[in-house]
């Protein structure tokens, strides 16, 4: 409030601290001391000063609220204690400093007693025209007026409740945390506030680090499991982890709360910790080459080995998670050992046959031979189109002699298999692989790895089953396997 008119003011200031009784002596005397000086001047000069006390008498102040009208009084104090008065019954009601909104302006003026508003008047006036607002205090983050509260000391008691669990934690025996702060930018600020738009502390804390006052929760059902609840929510098993940060997965009952709503906080804690921590060591590959092996091929003659280091590091984690890692020195605890691939160096053959086979396989025995046998699955007698080799699974298996592929792929009853062409209507087959090195159609050299050895399709253990057929009719393969020409 601000009383208009400084000089008028100084003078009712004055007059103010003075008794009445004695006012009205040193304004008599006032008179008397004038009309001494002033006797025998004219006698408009008495009539003058009649009318300046009157004036001084009559003097008060049009108090005006918002622009309007409001009182007329003689003394500012008059609306003041009415206001004060006011304020301290709403304040103890509300538990909040209450001002009223708006202004109060003065005017000085003169008048006749009888248009003093009264006591009574200026009572129902503030009653029924003045708004009164909470001195309430906003949260304000980034620039933004987020929340508001009772007092800067309750902003205060929320800001430090979102930090207190992270500097419980630094105080911890052993913690290597040696900072905590806030990630934005938070400042307070008093604000005249409609009292029902005030908060509760433990409402504005959990709407600052959940980003939401929005509450979503599912019950557990009989037959719930976490993810299952995930999935049926369109959540992933992650969101519904950070929407429930305590919460133990793998032990959840039927009538537990699972907080469906994943928290995008508005307010973030950043922590600063020196950490020591055990980290692996990626090997990497070298080269090196080998005549056993043609050029178009390669063999890991050593597999690689994971290291491990010691670091230390400075690490910065926003509300729990790591943001970022500065390291600070790192000691080798165990080398990695790099894996050794062999290129192989040996000319590749010619792209055909050469007219003699050779062993696909390196065979030490033989599990089932050509022509009439029991079947090992069907348990019945059967035509058995080739022969068995017993070889562990990854086995190489080389081209027997140069040629077409013809097919490679999965069959019925062989499993994965490649069909080779010779020419002159010989054929040899690979069946039972683990895996298919070549393509239909591909030109391929005698003693070419073309698969690996394997349990597929009808087998009842790591085998090759070769075939070599001539138009189509099966041969017993150990007939073209002596080192002959076959053609
Ligand atoms: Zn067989």
């Amino acid at each position: 409030m601000e009383a208009k008119g400084p000089n008028y003011s100084k003078i009712r200031a004055i007059l103010n601290r003075i008794p009445k009784k004695t006012q009205a002596i040193v304004l008599v005397s006032g008179v008397l001391i004038f009309s001494a000086v002033g006797f025998g001047m004219k006698v408009q000069a008495d009539q003058e000063a009649v009318v300046a006390q009157h004036l001084i008498e009559t003097q008060g102040f049009e108090v005006y609220y918002n622009g309007e009208l409001f009182a007329k009084v003689r003394n500012t104090l008059d609306i003041q204690t009415t206001i004060d008065e006011k304020a301290m019954f709403l304040e103890k009601a509300e538990g909040i400093a209450m001002i009223p909104d708006g202004e109060f302006t003065y005017e000085p003026t003169s008048f006749e007693d009888e248009d003093e508003t009264s006591p009574v008047a200026i009572q129902q006036a503030v009653d029924s025209n003045v708004e009164f607002l909470a001195q309430a205090t906003q949260i304000v983050v980034d620039g933004i007026a987020l929340a508001t509260v009772k007092s800067e000391t309750e902003a205060q008691q929320i800001i430090d409740g979102i930090q207190a669990p992270y500097i419980a934690k630094m105080s911890e025996d052993g913690s290597e945390i040696f900072e905590v702060g806030l990630v934005e930018t938070v400042s307070f600020e008093t604000s005249a506030t409609d009292p029902t738009t005030i908060q509760t502390v433990e409402k504005v804390e959990e709407f600052l680090v959940k980003g939401t006052n929005r509450n979503e929760t599912y019950v557990v059902q009989r037959g719930d499991w976490f993810e299952k609840i995930a999935y049926d929510h369109d959540m992933t098993v992650v969101e519904l982890k950070a929407a429930n940060p305590e919460m133990n997965y793998n032990l959840i009952y039927a009538g537990d709360d699972v907080n469906l709503i994943v928290p995008d906080p508005f307010l973030s804690v950043a922590t600063y910790e020196k950490a020591t921590y055990e980290e692996g060591i990626e090997y990497g590959t070298e080269y090196t080459t080998s005549s056993s092996y043609y050029k178009d091929e390669n063999r890991v003659v050593r597999s690689g080995k994971e290291g491990t280091k010691e670091v230390v590091a400075n690490i910065k984690k926003v509300n729990g998670k790591a943001v970022e890692v500065e390291v600070l020195e790192e000691t080798v605890l165990k080398e990695p050992r790099a894996k050794l691939i062999a290129q192989g160096t040996k000319e590749i053959p010619q792209l055909k046959g050469t007219g003699v086979f050779q062993y696909p396989v390196q065979v030490s025995s033989l599990s089932s031979r050509f022509g009439n046998r029991v079947h090992p699955i069907t348990g019945r007698p059967d035509f058995h189109t080739g022969v068995d080799w017993p070889k562990s699974k990854g086995t190489p298996v080389k081209a027997a002699d140069g040629g077409t592929v013809t097919f490679a792929g999965w069959k019925s009853g062989y499993g994965y298999v490649v069909y080779m062409d010779h020419g002159g209507g010989f054929e040899t087959r690979y069946a039972h692989m683990s895996a298919i090195y070549v393509q239909k159609g591909e030109k391929v050299y005698k003693d070419k790895s073309i698969g690996a050895v394997g349990n597929t399709g009808n087998s009842t253990g790591s085998h090759l089953h070769f075939e070599v057929r001539k138009y189509g009719v099966a041969y017993n393969p150990y007939n073209f396997l002596d080192g002959s020409a076959y053609r």
